[in-house]
């Protein structure tokens, strides 16, 4: 079997791949999942059980709403200003990667973003610290883990004003304080599931703030009011995070998983640090457990390195062509054989290319 340390889609563990085809085949009584009512009391229960997991395995308290919805992490970033965002207001946004600067790009269409700090000159190497939030904001938006760049903000700014996160690609790989945030989406397909579905968790309390007129399908209410069954919901991708979430709690849950997700980041960036032939792109301080990007000290090498990796059953390492070099994507059900693997590879490699 091939290592997939792939950005998104990811890696989900196999046995939620043979539990999720065998609902393909029979669900209940030889009906697929993919045919049965979405309105289904055995439907149902598995839209319960999936947010009732979210809610357990992020510890989520009374007061908040799970919504599992459609449109991806990107229909969030202009939902967000839409649902949070009174007429002419301004709301402050960290440009930390290309995924915050497209949250930015969509709040224009509801009112003002307020840039607080950008590392893009710096092409995204680094997390901007010392900004400050105005405490007139609507609300601060910042990505938790930015998938491309490689880099990840585990504290949160202090701020008196909602807080709203893109948490796609570090949701359950670390415990996180719900309570400290207003909003939370996640487009499941980093750490959550397959592709489709989108984990919201909203504070109720901040919501109807604005007098602004929001289109059913948009309007987080209606979403709230219809327990995520506003509309017909995605119905595979539900039942396989189920699955997936299941896998998380019987390994002992996020806080096992954070500590399988800090032994494995270590090992690859020690080995990073240490190999002559290879070299980390971000600011140490701000270095990413999920995705780690490298580059080659001779980029002459890169072509014959992924050249050896893929022949030696590596897959997804090729980072995003605006950082080149490599990327090991490391979500919760990547083995940490894998990451061993990897480093093996790193080191016959420098072997051979000793100078
Ligand atoms: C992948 C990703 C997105 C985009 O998610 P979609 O579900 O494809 O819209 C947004 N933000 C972050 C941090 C991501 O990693």
């Amino acid at each position: 079997m091939r290592h997939n340390f792939g950005a998104g889609p990811c890696i989900l563990p196999q046995e939620v791949f043979k539990q999720a085809s065998a609902a393909v085949l029979d669900f209940k009584d030889g009906l697929s999942i993919l045919e049965i009512s979405h309105r289904s009391p055995e439907f149902d229960a598995v839209v319960a059980e999936t947010l009732k997991l979210v809610k357990e395995l992020l510890n989520v308290p009374s007061g908040y709403s799970v919504l599992l919805l459609q449109g991806g992490a990107s229909l969030q970033f202009s939902m967000v200003p839409q649902n949070l965002l009174p007429e002419g207001g301004t709301a402050a946004y960290l440009d930390s990667g290309v995924w915050a600067s497209k949250a930015i790009k969509e709040v224009k269409h509801f009112g003002k973003a307020n840039v607080v700090a950008s590392s893009k000159e710096a092409n995204y190497t680094f997390i901007p610290k010392d900004y400050v939030i105005p405490a007139d904001s609507a609300y601060f938006h910042y990505t938790s883990n930015n998938t491309i760049y490689g880099t990840e903000l585990f504290e949160l700014p202090v701020t008196k004003v909602p807080v709203v996160c893109d948490m796609s690609s570090d949701i359950m790989s670390r415990e996180i304080d719900v309570t400290k945030y207003d909003l939370i989406y996640a487009g499941a397909q980093k750490n959550i599931g397959p592709a489709g579905l989108t984990v919201v968790i909203i504070k109720d309390e901040i919501l109807g703030k604005t007098d602004r007129s929001i289109p059913s399908m948009l309007d987080y209410k209606s979403h709230i009011d219809g327990g995520s069954m506003y509309n017909t919901p995605p119905v595979f991708s539900i039942y396989t995070a189920m699955l997936n979430l299941r896998w998380l709690k019987s390994k002992g849950g996020v806080a096992q998983m954070e500590k399988e997700n800090i032994a494995k980041a270590n090992a690859l960036y020690a080995e990073i640090d240490r190999n002559t032939l290879f070299k980390g792109t971000c600011a140490v301080e701000d270095r990413s457990r999920m995705n780690i990007c490298f580059v080659m000290e001779d980029p002459e090498l890169e072509k014959p390195f992924a050249k050896y990796a893929d022949e030696n059953g590596f897959e997804g390492l090729k980072g995003h062509r605006s950082v080149g070099g490599f990327r090991a994507s490391m979500y919760n059900a990547l083995p940490i054989t894998s990451v061993h693997a990897l480093i093996d590879l790193m080191q016959s490699f420098e072997e051979k290319h000793k100078k």
